[in-house]
């Protein structure tokens, strides 16, 4: 990992830093780069904490430390480089982690979260330590800072009035939920479907289900707080998978059918194994929770074929930002949906560590750092 160089340095700000894999993150004032060519500094106001900082900082992915992890955030221009026409100093906008060219051949089908160009911020890190050494910018955002250096493409504007802690999440967990239901799956109305794992992401696609017009929406979590949440947000029915086997409770509440979608968006094995059987003949797998390095899961080939069922990756939701996010807002400014009802804590960045833990015990929907 190389740092930009030495005069290209602008501002100082405290970051907290993964030094070490499974250990706490470590408050520390690093230096951000001034923007390049097409970039945009932004003082944060907002940074959510998502199970995948979680990953990372645990070592479950692997990749580059020391880093500074953060890609859910939200906060008010503060410069802009040479060429930025989209936004200017002063504005409001929701920072994510979905950088893309435009015109790449995902990003010209409409698939901008697989774009495949290569940006000066992927080649040269904006981050370096006090002792000068580079830092990480995890997840292209590196958001657990008072500020941040991103392409112009990872940025959409918010209206003002809309508060950065609600905004922030629609960087990841609100687009990730509402864009497997309506992008991945293109639910039809009056579909039948489960949700599993219900925190930040789960309960965006239990929303997104109910606004869009499923007829049952079952969601599925250890924890009984997270289904009664489930039920808040639009589910019809929530089942604890700690007390009852959930294959066998989504069969029951289907007349033996199976659902038509089964959205999971927890990373852990189990609920990989046990969607598969929930699903009715027709029906479609979307996976959008991502587990550790190495995890598998097997179905048989000859069922899905033989029932006409679909397996489906989600990354992001499949999200074109620009017009998901500006919905999203919209539709919270008209009360028809909630993000506000998403935030179980707020914490300075000097406790991110608490912050982290009550995710890392499945107790928070979203926690957030809010930034004075
Ligand atoms: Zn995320
Ligand atoms: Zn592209």
């Amino acid at each position: 990992m190389r740092a930009r160089h030495l005069s290209t340095y602008g501002v100082s700000v405290k970051a907290a830093v993964c030094r070490e894999f499974a250990a706490p993150l470590v408050i520390e004032d690093v230096e951000l780069a001034n923007p390049g060519p097409g970039e945009v500094q932004i003082s944060l106001r907002a940074s959510a904490v998502c199970h995948s900082d979680i990953t990372y900082a645990d070592g479950g992915w692997g990749g580059q430390i020391p880093a500074v992890y953060g890609h859910e955030a939200a906060g008010i221009v503060t410069e802009v480089g040479a060429g930025v026409t989209r936004v200017v100093a002063g504005a409001p906008v929701v920072v994510t982690l979905v950088r893309s060219c435009g015109t790449c051949a995902n990003c010209a089908r409409q698939l901008s979260v697989s774009c495949e160009a290569s940006f000066a911020l992927d080649a040269q890190t904006p981050l370096r330590d006090a002792h000068g050494n580079a830092l990480l910018q995890g997840m292209r955002t590196g958001a657990f800072a008072e500020a941040v250096v991103v392409h112009e493409s990872q940025i959409v504007g918010l209206p003002p009035g809309v508060p950065f802690d609600s905004a922030a999440l629609l960087a990841c967990g609100v687009i990730t939920g509402f864009g497997a239901v309506t992008r991945t799956a293109h639910m039809p109305r009056g579909s039948t479907v489960a949700v599993v794992g219900c925190g930040g992401v789960g309960l965006n696609a239990v929303q997104a289900a109910s606004l869009e017009g499923a007829e049952q929406v079952i969601a599925i979590d250890t924890s009984a707080a997270k289904g009664d949440a489930a039920i808040s947000f639009g589910a019809t029915h929530a089942i604890n998978a700690m007390t009852t086997e959930p294959v066998e409770a989504v069969r029951d509440l289907t007349c033996g059918r199976g659902v038509d979608f089964v959205f999971v968006t927890v990373g852990a094995k189990s609920a990989f194994d046990q969607s598969y059987a929930m699903l009715a003949k027709g029906g479609a797998v979307v996976l959008v929770g991502m587990p550790a390095n190495g995890a598998l899961t097997s179905f048989d080939p000859g069922e899905l074929a033989n029932n006409s069922q679909r397996l489906l990756g989600s990354k992001m939701g499949a999200a074109n930002i620009a017009v998901d996010i500006q919905r999203l807002v919209s539709l919270y400014q008209q009360g028809k949906i909630k993000l506000d009802e998403l935030i179980s804590g707020k914490f300075a960045l000097a406790d991110i560590n608490e912050a982290m833990d009550g995710v890392r015990r499945g107790e928070a929907l979203r926690n957030v750092i809010v930034f004075p």
